[in-house]
């Protein structure tokens, strides 16, 4: 299919159904609109993927606010939604639209607790006054992110392969006397020269005594010979993340090393086989830490064994230890085990998988055999 047809069936054929689902959760808080105040969110619901906008969703309409510099913009981009190119402010311009709405009476608006700032809804409350009914309702575009629909998955297949692409592509680079950051600038190359809008996060290369930080940034230092070097690297490829970790050996690794890397793919590879529509996102996380106790390594895995993926690069759910939620088939998660170990170094083995009703598929597909390079 032709790209640019594509891009524009995507967010059209699926918005309908994402504000239709956000509508749902009206009722469940009891509110007459919902305020939706971060990025992301905004461009899963209604395809504006600028950097100032709100968006207003009623249930019988919904507006975004923007301002000038997005009038083109939004009129290309946005579905299922009014625009309002607000002159003086969002906030001033939303806040006059809830003061003189057409309801009579007070207007329970429900919002993000975690996104909308103090300073924002003091100054909504200015102009709104008392009209406004705060309502508190947390996460409900983000539940709805967490389950990817048919035209996601196939972009978030594409930025898995570009990534592994690039994996690849760029092994030549890693050797000694290159620096770290000369390896991360190639790998973010190939994700531009491969069609990529940029890292989904920045580039992660430690190399030696650093590969213990699960996450360094990269820095001058030179590989050496007999290192382990970490390498966390993502794309944003028309809007969706990957993210994807190998671990490699300079040279020829002790048996101590080479036992290591097994365990962690030994463990990733527990953790994979743990998903399923309906397990819970702690049981993922329990069985990779299972096989590194076995390993008397668990005391070296210090996070989690994943999160979701989508738009961004953290989403709901985390497969942490405390973590409840039910994976759903649809979902796209890391699962991304590792040892670090102060003196000697870091493993991480980290791959993008999605919940099928067969389990987990891998989306990332570069080899995980253990690299002596
Ligand atoms: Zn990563
Ligand atoms: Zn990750």
């Amino acid at each position: 299919m032709n790209r640019d047809v594509a891009q524009k069936s995507v967010p059209l054929n699926s918005s309908r159904s994402r504000i239709h689902g956000l509508r749902l959760s009206l009722s469940k808080h009891r509110a007459d609109a919902l305020l939706v105040t971060h990025l992301p969110n905004i461009r899963y619901v209604c395809g504006f993927s600028g950097s100032a906008a709100i968006l207003l969703v009623e249930s019988s309409r919904a507006i975004l606010f923007t301002d000038s510099r997005y009038t083109l913009q939004a009129r290309e981009e946005v579905h299922d939604a009014s625009v309002v190119i607000a002159r003086h402010g969002l906030l001033r311009a939303l806040g006059e639209m809830l003061q003189t709405g057409r309801r009579r009476g007070r207007l329970r608006l429900g919002y993000a607790p975690a996104q909308l700032t103090v300073a924002q809804k003091d100054a909504l409350q200015s102009i709104a006054g008392a009209r406004v009914r705060w309502v508190p309702a947390p996460n409900e575009v983000e539940r709805l992110r967490a389950v990817k629909d048919a035209s996601e998955l196939i972009l978030m297949r594409e930025a898995a392969h570009l990534i592994s692409d690039v994996w690849t592509a760029a092994l030549r680079h890693i050797k000694p006397g290159v620096s770290e950051l000369a390896v991360a600038a190639e790998l973010e190359r190939a994700m531009k020269l491969r069609g990529a809008s940029g890292p989904s996060f920045d580039t992660i290369v430690a190399s030696g005594p650093r590969s213990a930080w699960p996450h360094a940034q990269p820095t001058p230092k030179l590989l050496k010979k007999n290192e382990l070097v970490v390498l966390d690297q993502g794309a944003i490829l028309r809007g969706y993340c990957s993210d994807m970790t190998r671990t490699v050996f300079l040279g020829r690794a002790a048996g101590r090393v080479r036992e290591l890397y097994s365990a962690v793919l030994e463990a990733q590879q527990a953790a994979k086989a743990a998903i399923r529509p309906g397990a819970k996102a702690s049981d993922v996380d329990s069985a990779a830490r299972k096989v590194l106790r076995r390993h008397g390594l668990v005391r070296y895995f210090t996070h989690s064994t994943g999160h979701g993926l989508g738009i961004e690069v953290h989403e709901v759910p985390r497969l942490g230890a405390a973590e409840e939620t039910l994976l759903e088939e649809g979902m796209v998660i890391t699962v991304e085990p590792g040892v670090y170990i102060e003196g000697l170094g870091g493993i991480r083995i980290e791959d993008d998988v999605v919940v099928t009703a067969q389990g987990a598929q891998d989306l990332t597909t570069a080899s995980r055999d253990f690299l002596e390079l």
